[in-house]
């Protein structure tokens, strides 16, 4: 298995899905590298495209806003997405890019070894947890796979175009809350 600096070195100079041929920048991925939380895109926009980093635009601050919530911040979880490279004008991956691209994020997942995996949104939420998965009925139902528990929200921009998602969301992040006080031993501080 690479190690993280082989991976990253491997993925920041991918070409293998044609987006490749339209990004700026590879967004690999970010956070801590021992979470036992990891939050799962779809992939990246077009300020992470800029910056290289993940949910940095509008999207990505209504998401540091939600895992505030639950005593969240990215020292303490991963975040990544399906596709490292942004689809343009930020359309659904494709399947063939999705497939290209999978792997990257099935190593980082097996170097994390994540308790825990937050599909963000709908694509996700298929790839990663069922393929017929409906968000608007499934988002904060759990699932294990291999492991690991599994759930999806729905995704930050979702909630900034139709904020009467937010009430359930905050319902969702709550039950997070939860399964994290069950299951990890280190993403919240003992005194907490
Ligand atoms: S999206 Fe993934 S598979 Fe496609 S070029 Fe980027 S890193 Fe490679």
């Amino acid at each position: 298995m690479k190690n993280w600096d082989e991976l990253e070195a491997e993925c920041l100079s991918c070409r293998k899905c044609a987006l490749a041929d339209t990004r700026t920048n590879v967004v690999f991925g970010d956070g801590n590298r021992q979470a036992e939380v990891m939050f799962v895109g779809e992939g990246p926009g077009e300020q992470e495209d800029l910056t290289g980093k993940p949910f940095v635009g509008r999207a990505g601050k209504l998401l540091d806003d939600m895992m505030a919530i639950i005593d969240l911040d990215r020292t303490r979880v991963f975040i990544g997405n399906m596709v490292k490279c942004r689809p343009p004008q930020n359309r659904d991956p494709l399947n063939v890019e999705q497939e290209a691209c999978i792997g990257y994020l099935r190593s980082q997942v097996a170097l994390i070894r994540p308790k825990i995996i937050v599909c963000l949104g709908r694509v996700a939420a298929m790839k990663l947890i069922r393929e017929d998965f409906k968000i608007t009925r499934e988002h904060g139902q759990w699932f294990q796979k291999a492991g690991v528990w599994m759930t999806a929200l729905y995704h930050p921009a979702a909630l900034l175009r139709d904020p009467r998602k937010r009430p359930d969301t905050f319902e969702d992040l709550k039950s997070i809350q939860a399964k994290i006080r069950e299951i990890c031993l280190h993403t919240y501080p003992q005194e907490e």
